[in-house]
């Protein structure tokens, strides 16, 4: 009988990706993929520590995963497991403990073997949407950023072989594909010739069939106008998540961050500029060591003025080795958690205000999941969750959708399909999407 193993992954979208490799590897060496840690042989975590309640959470899900399944062996990577190697060791159950730096050989280390991974399928793997790791580690030094001190340098793959990849892909079923990284926008700097992620998002819009090629986060200062002419191409989706972390330019300038306000500023008007109804996303630090209420204010204003249609929020949590930590005027824990609280409630009604005014259109939408009552769940190309109840299968299927009213956290959508019976409007919530590194 094939061993069988359980892959599970905490944080952000590049632990999602290297989670599927992973998977799709283990499959390669003939192992059995479960998905229920229950009756795995194996079981892997791609834990996550960029902030204080990753780590704990990257702590607890190991345990608890023991307590679940006390034969099980467990092996642990990603960035937890990096920074705290000997904690992770002496928890019960743990036998592998691999850091970061050493991931490509997780399935090595277990079976013992390689072999090339299995084909990626929509689902298969845990999404319907592929997630692409292009590039990893960062040479930028934000003073309160674990992530780079655990992730190494920057590194990225090969343009040519990536761009392959994709139209692998696209074979496979996908139609759409998330380039994502640590530090996606300095994609290609280290390779020789040097090449960038316009270069290497333009080569994917150019020479592979991918319905939808979605970017993850690039820090503004990577942005410039040739990336940003991408978006004359539809088949880009309309969403640009740019991290902010703090709307003060004396925060910023604490922060270690080479941006100021005014350009942050000048940019998403440029985005628009190129994209009207693009969504730009983002991530603040609330409560940095020396906040004012001023600079808080200050950045209240700025997403007022962005007008975001996401926003992820995290009050700031001390990462040991990060210069940060160093820094006086400790803002008080709660006073760090009502700032948050502030901006994300902001944050919501920004986000109803920016679906608001797709209403009435007709947007073409991938359907991801469908629920046990029937509705199904979808994305738009600018990042809108759409339900809809169709009679037919809409599984990992791009259709134009009217979108009929503002449900909570998403819109109701119509499938417009010769044929399909049209939608039914209904007041389920939406799972938020998840955060992660893009701190
Ligand atoms: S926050 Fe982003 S850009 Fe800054 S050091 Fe961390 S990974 Fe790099």
């Amino acid at each position: 009988m094939s061993p069988r193993v359980y892959l599970e992954f905490l944080g952000c979208r590049l632990n999602a990706a290297e989670t599927e490799g992973l998977a799709r590897r283990f499959a390669g060496v003939g192992y059995e993929v479960v998905d229920a840690p229950a009756v795995a042989d194996v079981i892997v975590v791609n834990s996550c520590a960029v902030t204080t309640q990753a780590a704990r959470s990257s702590r607890r899900r190991l345990r608890a995963l023991h307590r679940e399944n006390p034969n099980a062996e467990l092996a642990v990577t990603g960035c937890w497991a990096t920074g705290a190697a000997s904690q992770a060791a002496q928890l019960p159950g743990v036998r592998w403990v691999i850091p970061n730096i050493d991931k490509g050989a997780v399935v090595a280390e277990i079976a013992g073997r390689v072999a090339d991974p299995a084909p990626w399928a929509p689902g298969r793997w845990g999404h319907t949407r592929a997630f692409l790791g292009v590039q990893d580690g960062c040479d930028h030094a934000c003073t309160y950023c674990v992530t780079r001190l655990l992730r190494g340098p920057a590194r990225s793959r090969p343009l040519t072989p990536t761009v392959a990849e994709v139209q692998r892909l696209v074979e496979q079923g996908a139609q759409e594909v998330v380039l994502t990284g640590v530090s996606l926008g300095s994609y290609g700097r280290d390779l020789a010739p040097p090449e960038s992620l316009t270069g290497l998002a333009g080569a994917i819009l150019a020479d592979t069939d991918l319905p939808r090629l979605r970017l993850s986060s690039i820090e503004p200062w990577d942005v410039d106008a040739a990336l940003l002419r991408l978006w004359e191409d539809r088949r880009l989706c309309r969403q640009l998540h740019l991290p902010l972390q703090s709307g003060s330019d004396a925060v910023l300038k604490r922060m270690g961050r080479p941006i100021t306000v005014a350009d942050y500023t000048a940019l998403t008007d440029e985005a628009r500029a190129f994209s009207e109804e693009i969504a730009l996303t983002t991530d603040i630090l609330a409560g940095f060591p020396g906040e004012t209420d001023r600079d808080f204010r200050e950045t209240l204003a700025l997403v007022e003025r962005v007008g975001f249609a996401r926003l992820h929020v995290f009050p700031y949590s001390e990462r040991a080795g990060t210069p940060a930590v160093r820094l006086p005027e400790p803002v008080p824990h709660s006073v760090r958690k009502e700032r948050a609280a502030e901006l994300r409630t902001l944050g919501r009604r920004l986000a109803a205000d920016y679906r608001q005014q797709f209403v009435g259109q007709a947007l073409p939408v991938l359907w991801e999941q469908q629920a046990p009552e029937g509705q199904w769940t979808g994305l738009t190309d600018t990042y809108i969750r759409v339900e809809s109840r169709a009679s037919r299968d809409l599984y990992n299927r791009i259709t134009p959708t009217r979108l009929l009213a503002a449900g909570r956290d998403a819109l109701i959508g119509e499938v417009l399909l010769p044929g399909s019976s049209g939608a039914g409007p209904s007041d389920e919530p939406d799972a938020a999407a998840a955060s992660g590194c893009e701190v």
